[in-house]
């Protein structure tokens, strides 16, 4: 037999963890650039452009990233590197100047602040209606802040305690929540409100608890969360969802951690007690799964009989090649994972650097589909979260002689829309819905504004 290493043989509970050695959680943040040592070998003009650019957007990364994820070697090319660390495109040339000079002059701390905060609002800080359409009330008719219900199905629960992550990705559609302005969060303390709606809607099936991670929670926070649902008058939720990057960010969560047992006894208790647990793991390339404690992570959430599910947006600079799809779809399969979704790049933040025209987001997606098994082909996409729903573009076909993009809504507000194909000139440029034009009288409808 061949040595094997304590990774290597994770099950639920039967592991050895003094063999595994704890790594302690170190984070960076805008303010320790200087102290990163890795990066002191780049040139002091790319690591200015990096102050620059985290001064407005938010930074934030682990030890871990930096010393077993990134290639060094690869810096600036290397997708992990540009998943986590700023980079000088992500502003617009008038946003990266208005910034620098702020930098340059001596402002005090309070006037970069302002300036910051200005060019963020030109950022769309929430994008598809988050704050004014998403939002629901409770039987007294006053909002609930730290909920979302969106899709009738689907509950969106962001617990106050999870709303920051193990490392921030430099495109993350929810970047305005991270930078300390107040009015941008959304989150609860209050798990009251949360059961009071979900006792009120017997039509939702599905709690997903998002951020930020829950998984930056104490196990026993998420515990106290959870293990309330068991109860009888919830037994309409038959599946609890957390989406989670901390499979990629810190994978310890799952072995090493001190409330590491306690967590996956949790999600163990979850699945017995009848609850489906769906891990949304996040993940934009096969990197993530390279490294022992990554697998070992997914084995023993696996061990739980909780499923995981895998989704992330197609990014240039990161992942916008079909071969590096395939390969992260393909380790998915073998590790065990289903592959769920593939999102086009949302309309906020740094999307200026990341985006990719739908016509070869779509290119990408059907080459790599291509080139995988069936097991491989569950991943629907590519994918827009907007205003109305997730248009999945399906396609560019000829219509009464002009070009189109086929479209349909896999979620949708309204739920007579989904699976209802539908069509939009084709634009060689466009990267998000709200470019398209509706290419036929019955397709229109789905691009109209909806009344606030
Ligand atoms: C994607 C999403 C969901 C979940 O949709 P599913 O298709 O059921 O995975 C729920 N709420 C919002 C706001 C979403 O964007
Ligand atoms: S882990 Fe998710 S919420 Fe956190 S920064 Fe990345 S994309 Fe955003």
């Amino acid at each position: 037999m061949p040595q094997q290493s304590p990774l290597t043989r994770i099950p639920l509970h039967t592991v050895d963890f003094d063999e595994v050695p704890k790594q302690q959680f170190r984070v960076y943040t805008a303010r320790d650039l200087d102290k990163i040592k890795e990066l002191q070998l780049l040139p002091e003009s790319l690591r200015f452009e990096m102050k620059v650019v985290s001064a407005v957007l938010p930074f934030r990364v682990n030890a871990y990233v930096i010393e077993e994820l990134i290639d060094w070697q690869r810096v600036p090319n290397d997708p992990i590197f540009q998943l986590t660390f700023p980079q000088k495109g992500m502003l617009s040339d008038v946003h990266y100047n208005r910034m620098a000079m702020a930098i340059r002059s001596d402002m005090d701390k309070q006037a970069l602040k302002l300036v910051a905060n200005e060019i963020r609002q030109e950022l769309n800080p929430h994008p598809a209606g988050q704050l004014e359409h998403n939002v629901p009330c409770d039987s007294a008719g006053e909002p609930i802040p730290g909920l979302q219900h969106k899709y009738r199905e689907t509950v969106l629960f962001f617990p106050s305690q999870g709303q920051t992550c193990h490392s921030y990705c430099s495109f993350c559609f929810r970047w305005a929540q991270f930078v300390g302005d107040k009015n941008l969060r959304m989150a609860t303390t209050e798990a009251d409100k949360l059961y009071g709606y979900l006792e009120e809607h017997p039509e939702v099936t599905d709690l997903l608890v998002t951020g930020g991670d829950p998984m930056v929670m104490k196990s026993r926070q998420l515990k106290s969360y959870l293990e309330p649902l068991l109860h009888p008058r919830f037994s309409h939720i038959q599946t609890v969802r957390i989406g989670t990057k901390a499979l990629t960010f810190w994978p310890q969560r799952f072995i090493t951690d001190d409330d590491a047992d306690e967590l996956v006894e949790l999600l163990h208790h979850l699945v017995l007690a009848g609850k489906h647990v769906a891990i949304m793991a996040h993940y934009n390339h096969w990197r993530e799964l390279d490294t022992d404690i990554a697998r070992a992570a997914i084995r023993r959430l696996r061990a739980t009989g909780a499923e995981i599910r895998s989704q992330g947006p197609l990014l240039a600079h990161i992942n916008d090649c079909e071969d590096d799809w395939v390969k992260l779809w393909n380790e998915q399969i073998k590790l065990g994972i289903i592959p769920y979704y593939q999102f086009v790049e949302r309309d906020t933040g740094a999307r200026r650097y990341f985006e990719v025209p739908l016509y070869k987001a779509w290119q990408i997606y059907r080459q790599a589909m291509q080139k995988v098994s069936g097991l491989g082909r569950t991943a629907r996409g590519p994918s827009m979260s907007a205003d109305p729903g997730k248009v999945e573009i399906q396609g560019i076909a000829e219509m009464n002689g002009q070009k189109v993009f086929v479209l349909r809504f896999i979620q949708a507000r309204d739920p007579s829309w989904v699976q209802q194909p539908f069509f939009a000139k084709f634009d060689e440029q466009a990267t998000w819905f709200d470019q398209l034009q509706p290419a036929d009288e019955h397709s229109e409808r789905f691009f109209r504004k909806p009344a606030v």
